[in-house]
């Protein structure tokens, strides 16, 4: 989940544990977006300087709403390049978990910003998802992730190839499993131009196979989408053959049962 610092979510850590424990659950977790080295780098994560606000108000709402579990975690961008700012930022506070993400593909392009969506039209739809899938076995690979966020986001706007493309996803989801990383089944897609939950069921069917372990997202940018879509994301699980999913504390693994 995100908040107001990453400049593109809205409300106070408060007002989604407040949410949460209306809609029943019992532990969530934050994941804003991690600032970058230098604040200028784009226009939709935290600031460097809000690092410390945001574990502030994380653990404020501890605090204030002991009836929930509230895990302290970062939404990372994977960039070749950047491992050592990684590290840096996985030393600074006492984390439950760290979310590898791929948003950009090549300098300049993110491609789940609507702002960029006419870069899409001048691509061929093979190619960034070669290149979106490379770079997420490389996230997966680097050991500085606890899980792979939104796994087959390059399909948000709808931009699918027409060739198959489960040969590079099988050779993500291997590195996956050797590295002994986990995956999120993320709900925010169902909310997207792809109406899908991120991965798709040919995703998840395969990874289960490879016993890679799940965790689940809504990926709320707002209090309002706190636990969206859960039961559909819980059936997908099951219907794939998943019976228990993870959670996390200071970054170790704790299997819970669906
Ligand atoms: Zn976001
Ligand atoms: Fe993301």
């Amino acid at each position: 989940m995100h908040t107001r610092l990453c400049r593109h979510a809205t409300g106070e850590p408060a007002q989604y544990a407040a949410s949460a424990i209306a809609v029943g659950l019992t532990e969530i977790g934050f994941s804003d977006h991690s600032p970058m080295q230098t604040d200028g780098f784009d226009d939709w994560r935290m600031r460097l300087s809000e690092l410390d606000e945001y574990v502030e108000l994380v653990t404020r709402a501890r605090t204030d709403f002991p009836a929930i579990r509230i895990a302290l975690g970062l939404e990372i961008d994977f960039l070749p390049g950047h491992e050592d700012w990684i590290r840096d930022l996985a030393h600074r506070h006492n984390w439950d978990y760290l979310i590898g993400s791929v948003h950009y593909v090549e300098p300049g392009w993110d491609i789940d910003n609507p702002a960029k969506i006419s870069t899409w039209h001048n691509r061929n739809p093979a190619e960034v998802w070669a290149a979106y899938f490379d770079r997420l076995s490389q996230a997966a690979g680097s050991g500085l992730f606890d899980i792979i966020g939104h796994v087959d986001l390059c399909k948000k706007f709808g931009f699918v190839p027409e060739t198959d493309f489960m040969p590079h996803v099988r050779k993500f989801l291997s590195t996956v499993a050797r590295a002994g990383v986990a995956i999120e089944i993320n709900t925010a897609g169902l909310r997207k131009q792809c109406h899908e939950i991120y991965p798709s069921r040919p995703i998840l069917e395969a990874a289960f196979r490879l016993n890679i372990p799940i965790t689940f997202g809504s990926d709320a940018h707002a209090p309002d989408e706190v636990g969206a879509d859960f039961p559909s994301a819980v059936a997908l699980a099951k219907d794939c053959g998943y019976t228990h999913s993870l959670r996390f504390q200071q970054r170790e693994r704790h299997v819970a049962r669906l």
